[in-house]
């Protein structure tokens, strides 16, 4: 029984805040964990942002519903789904990545939540556990899966080294050199070849 487990932003679709900063011209929008290490310092950082900026749920939704999947990302994952069980393990949240699921057909998503008030505004936001891709896999391993999995960043290492298999995909130069232990592809195209030789099907293209 084997799985494939997927990262989302930065393989499937754009960075969502950057985009969002983008749409938005909101600019303070744009920090990343590069910028502000502490995850609850930027989130809290870029609840604030929304609020001062009236932005609530529909409107955010509204602003993500004009980004569209990375090239290739809609063909993807219709393959992958033909050949593998495929479950996405994000460090998104439901509520921000929903218009981007529903393009990409509603796979499966472990990811986490946003809190929202009765008049819609985003109050808080709910992180799903404590390293959640790793937990993944470990738990799907559990149920007697083979996981293959692919990511493009740092949040993704876990996961790919607790999976059977794993796969760099649209890295940065820095990852790749920091994890030579993971296969680096540059193509959804590359992935394909690759997920097929690392499956222990026989599986065609
Ligand atoms: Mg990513």
């Amino acid at each position: 029984m084997e799985l494939a487990c997927l990262d989302l932003e930065g393989v499937l679709v754009p960075e969502i805040w950057i985009a969002f900063a983008e749409r938005t011209g909101i600019e303070e929008l744009r920090a990343t964990t590069r910028d502000i290490p502490d995850y609850d310092v930027l989130m809290k950082q870029r609840l604030g942002l929304l609020q001062q900026h009236n932005l609530k749920m529909d409107d955010i939704q509204a602003v993500i519903a004009e980004l569209e999947p990375l090239p290739g990302a809609i063909d993807f994952v219709d393959w992958l789904r033909e050949r593998f069980q495929v479950i996405i393990l994000s460090d998104t949240f439901y509520e921000f990545s929903q218009p981007l699921m529903r393009q990409l057909k509603w796979p499966t998503l472990l990811c986490h939540r946003l809190i929202t008030d009765e008049s819609g505004r985003v109050v808080d936001y709910k992180l799903r556990q404590k390293d959640p891709k790793r937990a993944s896999v470990q738990a799907l391993h559990s149920l007697n899966y083979r996981v293959l999995a692919a990511g493009d960043s740092y949040n993704d290492t876990t996961m790919l080294g607790e999976a059977d298999v794993g796969f760099l995909i649209h890295a940065p130069q820095n990852v790749i050199a920091e994890f030579p232990q993971f296969q680096a592809l540059n193509t959804l195209e590359e992935l394909k070849v690759a997920f097929v030789e690392a499956s222990d099907r026989p599986l065609s293209i």
